[in-house]
């Protein structure tokens, strides 16, 4: 983080433990605790949080219906994602309540509530997320980034970088095209075009031979992480781990 945003983090900070209790974003009940963002805890029990005991897709996390005993959990397969170049992606929970607001939140101010951050955390520590040995963050076009001041999949990924101990590498991929905004009824297929070519890889030695957990904040149909981890399974990453705080 430059010196400017980290003083204007700490800044944040400041400012947000005066104007606790502040109305919750989704109820307007009270939030008691700054840690828990912009939700009240009453609507942070309420949230589709996943605990790590769902039956999801073990490729993409996808909620599955199976019924299946421990051991075969890593059997299940959706099929919707078998062309996507990530080994596995996992979410803390689907993009509602308290999460959703957390994550709009995020896109107006550089600050990962700590509620939001030891959600990411847990996810991480599960199967197969703890295998990466690096964590990279989903780049935006740097014209975006400017425009908004950051990038949020950069403030989540140097937030988890921090509790888990791994480097975190802000420089090494970057986005070429921007793409951000996908024109409305778009489907599944076009997203995948436009995203395709998005991504470029700047030190492919820094990269080369380690296992990536990518961030990101929101995973909808997937096609920008697998095109992230199509770059950069091409310039030698051998493992794509994806985390996202949601998944719609
Ligand atoms: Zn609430
Ligand atoms: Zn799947």
């Amino acid at each position: 983080m430059n010196l400017v945003l980290s003083i204007a983090s700490h800044a944040f900070d400041a400012a947000l433990a005066l104007v606790y209790p502040q109305p919750c974003a989704i109820c307007g009940g009270s939030v008691e605790s700054r840690h828990d963002g912009v939700a009240c805890a009453r609507c942070w029990n309420e949230a589709p949080l996943f605990r790590g005991d769902e039956t999801l897709c073990w490729k993409c996390g996808a909620l599955s219906l199976a019924n299946v005993s421990d051991d075969k959990r890593k059997t299940i397969r959706c099929s919707r994602c078998d062309d996507d170049a990530f080994t596995a992606a996992r979410a803390c929970g689907l993009y509602e309540g308290a999460l959703r607001a957390s994550i709009l939140e995020l896109k107006r101010q550089p600050h990962v509530a700590r509620r939001v951050a030891q959600l990411m955390f847990d996810v991480q520590q599960r199967e197969p997320l703890n295998r990466a040995d690096v964590i990279i963050s989903v780049p935006l076009h740097h014209d975006r980034e400017r425009e908004r001041g950051f990038n949020q999949a950069s403030v989540l990924a140097r937030e988890l970088a921090r509790l888990v101990g791994l480097p975190f590498d802000e420089h090494s991929v970057v986005r070429r095209v921007h793409t951000e905004r996908h024109r409305a009824g778009m489907d599944a297929k076009a997203r995948r075009q436009s995203v395709a070519n998005a991504f470029t890889v700047r030190h492919p030695k820094s990269i080369a031979g380690k296992r990536v957990l990518l961030i990101d904040d929101v995973f909808t149909t997937g096609a920008t992480v697998s095109a992230c981890a199509t770059t950069m399974k091409d310039a030698g990453v051998t493992e794509v781990f994806v985390l996202t705080v949601a998944r719609a």
